[in-house]
């Protein structure tokens, strides 16, 4: 088949990304002004970490394991850290009299995650997965987080394509 046969089949990453229209809002981490008991009570495997929840303009991502793990280790070993003490993903921590002491989070944050437009067709997204073995992507549209793509929603939007178009070469 030609390549431009294959385009016709193909999805585009705003399809295939969470939220969908009707989900409730991407959940993100600010890189300031989220506690400990806020990243805590969280329930995806990652989080894009953002500049303010206003501009929605990406810093990193992070895995909640990673997060879980930093903030035990936290407790285990720094005097202070409790539930109200403020987590940073940011290089200088601002100085804020009389708060518990931050919990500084940068160091687990990977810094350049894989990002693609929003469209972007999804055989060129689900190539770039196979290639770089990623876990998730994330969606952006004019440099703001729109969304994420994670392994999972590709197998499924694959089934559902197999299913639709067993004649597909796209995703078989
Ligand atoms: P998996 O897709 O492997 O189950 P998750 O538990 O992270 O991994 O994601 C479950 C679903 O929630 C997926 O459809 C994914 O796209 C979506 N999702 C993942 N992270 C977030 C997030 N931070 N905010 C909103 N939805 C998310």
């Amino acid at each position: 088949l030609e390549p431009k046969e294959e385009f016709e089949h193909s999805s585009l990453a705003v399809d295939v990304m969470r939220p969908r229209r009707n989900d409730p809002a991407l959940a993100v981490l600010t890189q300031e002004g989220m506690t400990v008991g806020e990243v805590e009570s969280t329930h995806y495997s990652g989080f894009p970490v953002v500049v303010s929840s206003e501009s929605q303009r990406l810093v990193g991502f992070v895995l909640r394991r990673d997060l879980l793990i930093s903030i035990d280790n936290a407790r285990k070993r720094q005097d202070g850290i409790v539930s109200a003490s403020q987590v940073l993903f940011t290089e200088h921590a601002p100085s804020l009299p009389d708060a518990p002491p931050p919990l500084r989070l940068r160091c687990i944050m990977d810094l350049s995650p894989f990002t693609v437009t929003d469209h972007t067709p999804m055989d060129i997204t689900v190539d770039i997965f196979r290639k770089l073995g990623l876990r998730q992507c994330l969606v952006t549209h004019n440099g703001r987080l729109l969304g994420i793509i994670t392994k999972k929603d590709i197998l499924k939007h694959m089934a559902q394509m197999a299913n639709r178009d067993p004649d597909s070469i796209l995703f078989n």
